[in-house]
């Protein structure tokens, strides 16, 4: 039979899937010989049994453990559940394998009732006051978490009370205040509930227990569940611990502290102590705490015991821990550890100080933080030394510190932006409407809606800066006007600030300075000695020493490319050569389209070789000795033509005066001709190639000529020529045989040999699944995950990320956009055939990915585990992927150790 409920002597740290996180940790500590109050943990294999009944039944043999184990409990304590004498009474608290803060339910006191009550005060030497405060304690918790009562019923009827007695706090209350209190309560119970409080301490119990499992599957469990991606099938524990008692007097308190400052990484003493009060008072913010050093005044020998403790936890997790704990009269308890959240800063530098403390290895230091963090530090921040009057604070959906006027509709923030004002878009929400307002913005505030709201997806899509759900604020959009909590009113046109990785809003303009993370990696060398700095170097190193795949970027421009060698590229993944079409080429990109002869043609093509290959040339240059992998153009062709309507009017007009312009009758029949329903499926990729002649070889020898070039003057080129949306052997084999010959041509007349490859990307599932064919051909694949992603799930890039996937992720279809982070097990395995059948139709073909993913942590991982070689990102992303890289290989390690 399957074993149910466990001691805290039987856990351990790295039981959180049987027995959550609290109960793991607790075990742990008890295990440590800390102070922990005796108790036992009940699995989360009992609660999904539960959860998974039909009639809401215990599973079998569950009532009798609890029964064996309660029996221990009151043995080992001295004192039977409830009784009227000298009660044992118990907290009922949750506990998933994932913190989920705020979301689940904890009763405290359960054990109480009306004879309980005397039992308890006479063994606190007659203390009625502190019994009866108590009591109602219990009445509030259970009422609300297991009767499901509003928590305002209980809050208004103490607030009443206290504006009866003019108390101000509720340690002004006195003993016949929480008399009636109780009674109060009682009276609230069975008004709202239809019963009365279960006086039978074991009821009490059992209710709570059960109340606990339910909290999994609240709404806003679901919710942050989802928001946080937490899978729904794990089950919280509930962890039945013995009551200590920090509201007993002044000589009692409660409070949590960090072994280290969670914010900086700095060491010291940090935490929050609340005298005379139990844990939820902390929480709740009832009354003001103190810091924690100021514990050593108060009781120095607690605040010693308890400086010794953090110690023991810091060494024996290796981490930062933060940890909850109650004094009882003199005594030390601790209710609570846990590895600690901290933000990116103080990952980066506990890492490199554990290290040093001799805590952890390298490997470890890599694992220990991520590339979501490293991002965090390479974005401009606010100075934090400036004045800032801060007016909300909202969710930190997208991040960046953005400056601007507010406005409060799309057509405004256009408007505004195109006359070269910086503008924050500020709505209560955000829906496809406001996209355009949304991409002219420097910024979205909202004060509605979560981490996946249409205006959080959209923005972290677009990079842009956004807080969203600042709550506190109260939005007017028809008065074009909102209020902070403080009173302080911002209309359209007043400058407001927001910083999208605090989620902080502020009045007024607050200045921006450059990350110092990023001005390292641009070499500016007095950033070197910055302490954080420095452990960011520290830790790049090593991820860089132990990474297997190795790290591109997508640059277009020899700007880019230069900055990504700065940031670590070590080559280029993809350089798209269609913006080079753009600006004054445009024209002759339209001559090459309207061409009628051949001749036409090829003197378009020769007006623009010199120039694509001048781009060619400067973009070697700045990648010298390494590969650079070129692709050939890519989108359809009347991307690149006049929009019909506008094109339409100009030829309407110019017919009614008389003078017919010819390049626009042609113009526009060639528009009317390539017009296509579902360009991103028509003619483009290869298939342009192959229907336009000489295009391919236009672009293959103006590559291959700045090759040339650059051999001539001394350097070492190693283009890669790269052919898109390849879907069968055929098509590569065409144009690799017109490559080819250009080779022959170019080698030939400038008389050097040229180092070059030509392969294709792998965009279409036609194309993975016959990729051992296409491997014939191709010296290497790059997978174009954008275009895979688009092909596999029929989903338009342009699209579907502003229309419906803010429903698909609020009702978790999936927990991210599969645009965003690779759908493993469905592109994903796209991905894994394709490179299997590659490498057994040909062993040494070289294997890289540069779609967006190519930056993607999650991704970059998989990428890793199914052998590609390289993975190729923007420039910004090449540090983040150089650590998600090394962060692999130093997980594989760990896994094989
Ligand atoms: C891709 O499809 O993943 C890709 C990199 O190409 P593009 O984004 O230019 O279509
Ligand atoms: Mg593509």
């Amino acid at each position: 039979m399957t074993k149910y409920v466990y001691d805290f002597s039987e856990g351990g740290k790295d039981q959180k899937d049987l027995l959550g996180g609290k109960g793991a940790n607790l075990a742990e500590m008890s295990n440590l010989g800390l102070p922990v109050p005796p108790g036992f943990t009940i699995s989360t294999d009992a609660c999904r049994a539960f959860l998974g009944s039909a009639d809401g039944a215990l599973p079998d043999g569950l009532d009798g453990e609890i029964s064996e184990h309660l029996r221990a409990l009151e043995e080992a304590m001295g004192k039977r559940l409830g009784d009227s004498e000298d009660p044992l009474l118990v907290s009922v608290r949750s506990g998933a394998k994932f913190s989920m803060p705020g979301m689940m339910e904890t009763v405290l006191n359960v054990g109480l009732n009306d004879d309980s009550v005397h039992g308890l005060a006479a063994k606190a030497d007659g203390d009625e006051r502190f019994a009866y405060d108590s009591y109602r304690r219990l009445l509030q918790m259970f009422g609300s978490t297991v009767l499901g009562i509003e928590a305002s019923v209980f809050h208004e009827a103490l607030d009443e009370l206290k504006d009866a007695r003019g108390a101000a706090n509720d340690v002004d209350l006195g003993v016949d205040d929480f008399r009636e209190l109780v009674s109060t309560y009682k009276g609230l119970i069975k008004e709202h509930a239809g019963r009365g409080f279960p006086q039978d301490p074991r009821e009490q119990m059992d209710m709570a227990i059960r109340a606990v499992f339910d909290s999994w599957n609240t709404e806003r469990a679901v919710l942050y569940r989802r928001q946080e991606r937490i899978p729904t099938d794990l089950g919280t524990a509930v962890n039945v611990v013995s009551m200590v008692f920090g509201n007993c007097g002044s000589d009692s308190g409660t409070g949590v502290a960090f072994t280290r400052d969670p914010a900086s990484g700095a060491q010291g003493i940090y935490g929050d102590y609340l005298q005379n009060a139990q844990g939820e008072d902390v929480v709740a913010g009832i009354r003001n705490t103190v810091p924690l050093a100021d514990l050593e005044r108060i009781d120095k020998t607690s605040y010693d015991e308890l400086l010794g403790i953090m110690q023991t936890l810091e060494e024996h997790y290796r981490d930062l821990c933060d940890i909850e704990f109650t004094i009882e009269r003199g005594k030390l308890w601790m209710l609570q550890t846990r590895v600690g959240k901290r933000t990116a800063e103080a990952a980066f530098r506990i890492a490199t100080q554990l290290v040093d403390q001799g805590l952890i290895d390298m490997d470890e230091a890599v694992r220990r933080v991520n590339g979501a963090q490293l991002a965090q530090l390479m974005f401009p921040r606010f100075d934090t030394e400036a004045q800032r009057k801060p007016i909300a604070q909202g969710m930190n959906a997208s991040p960046g510190a953005a400056v601007g006027k507010a406005v409060f509709d799309s057509a405004t923030a256009v408007e505004w932006a195109s006359r070269g004002e910086d503008v924050i878009l500020v709505r209560r929400e955000t829906n496809p409407e406001d996209l355009k307002g949304m991409v002219a913005a420097r910024g979205i505030l909202t004060s509605r809606g979560g981490k996946t709201s249409h205006a959080a997806v959209v923005a972290r899509g677009m990079g842009r800066t956004c807080v969203c759900g600042a709550d506190a604020l109260d939005v007017d959009v028809k008065a074009k006007r909102f209020t902070g909590a403080d009173g302080t009113t911002v209309e359209e046109g007043d400058v407001i600030s927001i910083d999208g990785t605090t989620g902080e809003v502020f009045a007024g303009e607050v200045p921006v300075v450059d990350s110092m993370v990023v001005r390292f990696f641009e070499g500016d060398e007095p950033a070197a000695s910055d302490e954080l700095v420095a452990a960011v170097a520290r830790i790049m190193e090593h991820a860089d020493a132990t990474r297997r795949l190795v790290v591109r970027a997508n640059a277009d421009s020899a700007e880019d490319a230069a900055r990504s060698r700065r940031f670590g590229a070590q080559g280029i993944g993809l350089c798209r050569t269609e913006h080079m079409f753009l600006g004054d080429r445009r024209e002759l990109i339209e001559n090459l389209i309207v061409a009628e002869d051949i001749e036409g043609r090829r003197e378009a093509l020769s007006a623009l070789l010199p120039m694509q290959r001048s781009d060619f040339v400067e973009i070697l240059e700045a990648m010298d000795g390494l590969p650079v992998t070129i692709r050939l153009i890519d989108p359809p062709l009347h991307e690149f033509l006049p929009d019909f309507t506008d094109l339409s009017v100009a030829v309407a007009l110019e017919d009614e005066k008389g003078n017919q312009d010819t390049k626009h009758h042609k113009l526009l029949a060639a528009v009317q001709r390539l017009h296509e329903q579902n360009p991103m499926l028509g003619l483009r990729g290869v298939r342009l190639g192959i229907v336009i002649p000489g295009l391919i070889s236009m672009q293959a020898r103006a590559i291959l000529e700045a090759a040339a070039e650059r051999l001539k003057a001394g350097g070492n080129p190693c283009p890669e020529i790269m052919i898109p949306l390849v879907a069968t052997v055929q098509e590569l084999e065409l144009v690799r045989t017109d490559i080819e010959r250009v080779a022959a041509e170019v080698q030939k007349e400038a008389g050097v040999d040229i180092d070059f490859k030509i392969g294709t990307m792998i965009e279409l599932p036609r194309a993975a699944m016959a990729a051992d064919e296409i491997a014939t051909a191709a010296d290497f694949f790059s997978f174009g995950t954008n275009d895979l992603t688009q092909m596999t799930w029929g989903f338009s890039r342009d699209d579907v990320e502003a229309s419906f996937f803010s429903t698909y992720l609020d009702k978790g279809v999936f927990g991210v956009s599969p645009f965003e982070s690779l759908d493993v097990s469905g592109v994903g395995q796209l991905v894994r055939i394709a490179a299997e059948k590659g490498r057994s139709a040909r062993p040494d073909l070289h294997l890289g990915v540069c779609g967006e993913h190519g930056g993607d942590p999650d991704s970059i991982h998989f990428f890793d585990a199914v052998g590609l070689d390289y993975v190729s990102c923007s420039p910004f992303r090449v540090p983040v992927a150089r650590l998600e890289a090394g962060r692999s290989a130093a997980e594989a390690i760990s896994d094989t150790a």
